[in-house]
């Protein structure tokens, strides 16, 4: 398979990029990657999405922006890419089933995993109580106890989505202030069903054959206690998924890819957009934006070495 822009991932970046290069006529692979859609189908309600005057479903929106892409010429791969090699063009990218796919330009939006907490109990509790997405696991703690953990926009939003099944929440947050949006902020707050556990953090989590309570640590005052809980989701920031370019491409000390600002990598023919390379906004629409630079400067890009070779080839005629 050998195509003039490969996209790696498919959430909004992806996607944009996608219907950019699709409508640009040429015709995209999306290499849809682990999370079809990305990050974003795990957020329940997107507010902030311009366009939509009622909120609409993270699911939905990726969805939607997949059939976009697709209507003007854009093909999906169900794979994964376990290896890039971007020492020559075409790049070559090998996926998980060991197929090659040839690539003129490449365009990574691969996002970001959430970030895990790293403490005793935490990888065994995994789908037994432990989750990293509300929207997605919320309703099997129908009429039981929840905890949150972290201080951000993700913990308050999913933490007020699971007070929709929960009986009671408790919110662990490592400083006595919150990171998140004043509106989400204010609704947390004044939630009858959620406490608040400041100053504090997660050393364990408790639990035999599932979640049971979790281990914490005051950092004012070094007491710890058990909270008891049939459910953790931690929240508390997100990991790019970028150790597939090691080596080859420059990043951040985060591990955050460093692009310039029209989304070049240091290796010309090769683009980044998204949450693999912002630290800063991540959002579904800046993403978006990010993706639509990256597809243009793709098309960009393959114009420049169409005309090159055209005129290396008059020259040798
Ligand atoms: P975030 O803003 O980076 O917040 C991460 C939270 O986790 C912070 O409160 C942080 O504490 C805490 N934390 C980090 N490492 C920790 C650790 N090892 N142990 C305990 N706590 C830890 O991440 P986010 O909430 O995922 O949001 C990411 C971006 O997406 C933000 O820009 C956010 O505004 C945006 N977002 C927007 C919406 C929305 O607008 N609807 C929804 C979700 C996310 P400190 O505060 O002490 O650093």
């Amino acid at each position: 398979m050998h195509r003039k822009v490969v996209i790696i991932g498919s959430g909004p970046a992806g996607l944009t990029a996608a219907l950019y290069a699709a409508r640009a006529n040429l015709e995209p692979l999306i290499v849809r990657g682990l999370q079809p859609g990305g990050l974003i189908t795990t957020t329940n309600e997107v507010e902030n999405y311009p366009g939509f005057i009622e909120s609409i479903g993270g699911y939905d929106l990726a969805n939607t922006m997949e059939q976009q892409a697709i209507k003007f010429g854009a093909e999906t791969l169900d794979a994964i890419i376990t290896h890039a090699d971007l020492s020559e063009r075409p790049f070559t990218l090998t996926t998980d089933g060991g197929a090659t796919v040839l690539a003129d330009t490449v365009i990574i939006a691969t996002g970001a995993s959430p970030r895990k907490l790293n403490v005793p109990g935490e990888d065994a509790l995994a789908n037994r109580g432990v989750s990293y997405c509300a929207t997605c696991d919320g309703f099997f703690f129908r009429g039981k106890r929840g905890v949150v953990v972290g201080g951000g926009d993700s913990a308050l939003e999913e933490g007020l989505f699971l007070t929709r099944f929960v009986t009671e929440l408790v919110i662990v947050h490592r400083r006595d202030s919150l990171r998140a949006s004043a509106i989400m902020q204010e609704r947390a707050l004044t939630n009858p069903k959620i406490r608040f556990e400041w100053d504090s953090v997660v050393e364990e989590i408790v639990g035999e054959e599932k979640v049971t309570g979790i281990r914490v640590r005051n950092l004012k005052t070094d007491a710890t206690k058990l909270i008891e809980t049939d459910g953790v989701f931690p929240f508390i920031g997100h990991v790019p998924n970028s150790q597939l370019f090691a080596g080859q491409l420059a990043t951040d000390e985060s591990g955050y890819l460093i692009t310039d600002h029209r989304r070049r990598t240091g290796v010309p023919g090769v683009f980044a957009a998204g949450d693999v390379v912002d630290h800063i906004y991540r959002q579904a629409v800046t993403a978006a934006g990010e993706g639509c630079q990256a597809a243009m400067e793709a098309t960009w890009f393959l114009a420049e070495q169409e005309f090159l070779a055209k005129q290396a080839e008059s020259v040798a005629a």
